[in-house]
C-alpha cells in the first residue's frame, strides 16, 4: 500500500530482492527519511559538505595501493588494494556513518539510534555523533559487548551510550531488532543509522550510495596508477555494503566481480554464514533476499572467525547481482582467512581485519583460474582482530 508512495526503487533485480517489510509504526519515518535522502541527494551543499567531511575528518580519498611482492608470490601480474583500513576509525563503516549522521542533521534530528555486532559500526557511529555533536545510542549484543570491550571503550569515550540486548544468541541480529523497536519509539527527535545495506526500504539504497565512494574513487585511481581496468574485482560480504561500495561503480565494466562469504569451520548449518549456498529466499529485518534458515523458515544460527561476517542475511541488492549473474560468489572458511592474513602481513607489511582476510584468502584461486589483474577492497584494518590471531596463529 506504502510502497507505491517511495520515489526510488523499493526492488533489486528480477527477483524483486529487498522491499520494505516494515511495521506500520515505521512507514511513516521510513517515508520521511527517503523523501530527506533524495533532497540531499539532489541538493549539491549536502555533496560539498560532505566530501568536505570525507577529505578532512575520514581521511578521503583512501590510497590505492600496489601490492607487487604478493602479486609475484600468487602468480599474479598485478594486485591493487583499497584501502579502507586507512579510513579514521579503521574501516569502510565511517563513510556511511558519517554520511547518515549528516542527514540526520539536516532532517533536524539531535539523537542517533544504531546497532553493532563487532563494534566497528558502533565505533563510527559515535565517532560520526560526537564531530557533529549528536546525542548517541548503540544497541550491542552482551556477547558481542564481552568479545569486542575495547570497541565498547571506544565507544564510550566518544561519549556513546551502549545499550546491552540480552535477548537471543546475545549478537547482531537480536541488536538490530532492538534498535528497530527504540527507533520506532522514538522517531520524531532520533534517526536509526543502519551499519550496512540491509534492512526496509530505503536503508539498502542509502547505505550502498553512501559507500559507492570506494569503487568510485578506486575505479578512476587503477585507471591512472595502471592504464586500464583490472580483469578481477573482489570484496568480503557480511551485509555487503564495502561490496557493493566497491563493485557496483563497475557493473558496467568487461571484468569479473567477485563477493567472498564467511564459510565458517563448516557447511552445516549453523557452522558458517554463507548464504548463497546455505540459504534461501526470506525476510529478515524489513527486506526479501537470501537468508540462512531452518526448514520451518527459523532464522539460522550463524558462525565465522570473523564478527564482522557473521550474519545470517545478505544484503538484498548484492543478493540480487549475485542472482542475475553480475557478482560471482566464493567462500573462505575461518582458517582459509588466517592464511590470507598472514599472507598480505608477510609480503606487504599490512594487518587485515578478519572480515578483509576472506577476500584475501581466493586470491590463489583467482590466480589459479587465470586472472592476472586484481583489484581488492581491503575493508578494515586488524588490530581490533589481533587477539583472534594471537590465539588461533600461535604468536
Ligand atoms: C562490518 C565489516 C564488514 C562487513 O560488512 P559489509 O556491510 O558486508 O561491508 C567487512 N569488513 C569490515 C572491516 C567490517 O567492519
Amino acid at each position: 500500500m506504502h510502497a507505491t508512495e517511495f520515489q526510488l526503487p523499493t526492488r533489486f533485480g528480477t527477483g524483486s530482492l529487498g522491499g520494505c517489510y516494515a511495521p506500520e509504526t515505521l512507514m511513516q519515518p521510513l517515508l520521511d527519511l527517503e523523501k530527506a535522502l533524495r533532497r540531499a541527494l539532489d541538493d549539491p551543499s549536502f555533496h560539498s559538505e560532505l566530501k568536505t567531511e570525507l577529505r578532512n575528518f575520514v581521511g578521503r580519498p583512501t590510497p590505492l595501493t600496489p601490492a607487487p611482492r604478493l602479486a609475484e608470490k600468487l602468480g599474479l601480474r598485478n594486485l591493487f588494494l583499497k584501502r579502507e583500513d586507512l579510513t579514521h576509525t579503521g574501516a569502510h563503516k565511517i563513510n556511511n556513518a558519517l554520511a547518515q549522521a549528516l542527514l540526520a542533521r539536516r532532517m533536524g534530528k539531535a539523537e542517533i539510534i544504531a546497532e553493532t555486532g563487532a563494534g566497528q559500526h558502533g565505533v563510527a557511529s559515535a565517532a560520526a555523533c560526537a564531530r557533529l555533536g549528536l546525542k548517541c545510542t548503540v544497541y550491542m549484543g552482551v556477547v558481542d559487548m564481552a568479545r569486542q570491550a575495547p570497541n565498547v571503550a571506544r565507544m564510550r569515550l566518544f561519549g556513546a551510550e551502549v545499550v546491552p540486548v540480552e535477548a537471543g544468541q546475545g549478537t547482531l541480529k537480536e541488536a538490530v531488532n532492538e534498535a528497530l523497536r527504540a527507533w520506532a519509539g522514538r522517531c520524531d527527535k532520533a534517526h536509526y543509522i543502519l551499519g550496512s545495506a540491509l534492512g526496509p526500504h530505503p536503508f539498502p539504497t542509502m547505505v550502498r550510495t553512501f559507500q559507492t565512494v570506494i569503487g568510485e574513487e578506486a575505479r578512476a585511481q587503477v585507471l591512472e596508477q595502471f592504464s586500464g581496468l583490472p580483469d578481477a574485482v573482489i570484496a568480503c560480504a557480511g551485509g555487503g555494503s564495502n561490496g557493493l561500495g566497491l563493485l557496483v561503480p563497475f557493473l558496467g565494466d568487461a571484468l569479473h566481480r567477485f563477493a567472498v562469504e564467511a564459510g565458517g569451520h563448516g557447511t552445516a548449518l549453523g557452522e558458517h554464514a554463507a548464504r548463497l549456498e546455505g540459504g534461501r529466499m526470506g525476510v529478515l529485518h524489513g527486506c526479501k533476499t537470501l537468508l540462512l534458515q531452518d526448514q520451518h523458515g527459523h532464522t539460522a544460527e550463524t558462525a565465522s572467525i570473523s564478527a564482522g561476517l557473521d550474519y545470517p542475511a545478505l544484503g538484498p541488492e548484492l543478493a540480487a547481482l549475485v542472482l542475475d549473474g553480475k557478482v560471482e560468489v566464493l567462500r573462505a572458511s575461518d582458517d582459509d582467512a588466517l592464511s590470507g592474513a598472514r599472507l598480505l602481513c608477510e609480503s606487504e607489511g599490512i594487518l587485515p581485519a578478519l572480515e578483509s582476510s576472506h577476500a584475501l584468502a581466493l586470491l590463489p584461486e583467482l590466480a589459479k583460474r587465470g586472472f592476472t589483474s586484481v583489484l581488492l577492497g581491503l575493508s578494515g584494518r586488524g588490530d581490533k582482530d589481533l587477539s583472534t590471531y594471537q590465539t588461533k596463529i600461535g604468536l
